[in-house]
């Protein structure tokens, strides 16, 4: 065993999950707290598991109405319509700005279930101890982890669309209730991501080795 196989837990130190004040343990201690700032002290972040399950799956129930329903409705001289985000795309694809078609499809589409289904891999993977290359699912969730912060990206296309509709002062256009969903699967997944503590990829594999 070289020393980059001993961790700082091993040797009976943990950090502060606010402030990552090093601590040591004592034998036989419960409720820890840290001495710098109060926090509760943990190994693990507690119930890592089941809270990024709990988020993921309300994300997951939200997806459906945030890609079902409309999210926004406009009305013009030539009549209402209400666009969910797939016919926006198509919408934007079929009248020539297959380039800003491509951004929403990205933004509001492809990253967010690409999101989801990263997050379910990684806290499945975990769940089930795998010891399957746990630097490339350590690299998988600093990816996911950098996107969550580009997030509202998804966001900002609805928003950017609804004042370039307002530029057009013959149309008015609202949100939808598919948008409300959608920002609630970006916000959920974003929470997921954070309740997820990536070390717990690294347990299975110490045990391993002993
Ligand atoms: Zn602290």
């Amino acid at each position: 065993m070289n020393v980059g196989d001993i961790t700082a837990g091993q040797m009976g130190f943990y950090a502060c999950h606010v402030c990552n004040l090093l601590a040591k343990s004592e034998p036989g201690e419960h409720d820890a707290v840290c001495r710098r700032c109060g926090s509760p002290l943990h190994l693990r972040k507690p119930d890592s598991v089941a809270r990024t399950w709990a988020f993921l799956i309300a994300a997951y129930i939200l997806f459906v109405p945030a890609n079902v329903m409309p999210i926004m409705h406009t009305s013009s001289l030539f009549g209402a319509q209400a666009d969910t985000i797939m016919s926006g795309v198509i919408y934007l694809w079929m009248s020539g700005s297959w380039h800003l078609a491509l951004v929403v499809f990205i933004a509001s589409i492809l990253v967010p279930s690409a999101k989801l289904l990263a997050l379910t891999f990684l806290v499945v993977s975990v769940q089930r101890r795998s010891t399957w290359e746990p630097m490339q699912r350590t690299k998988l969730y600093r990816v996911v982890e950098f996107v969550g912060r580009w997030s509202m990206l998804d966001i900002f296309v609805v928003a950017i669309l609804v004042a370039l509709v307002h530029l057009q002062s013959l149309a008015t256009i609202e949100a939808g209730f598919g948008a409300v969903a959608f920002g609630g699967v970006v916000v959920l997944t974003m929470l997921a991501a954070m309740e997820f503590d990536p070390r717990l990829i690294w347990d299975p594999k110490r045990v391993q080795h002993g």
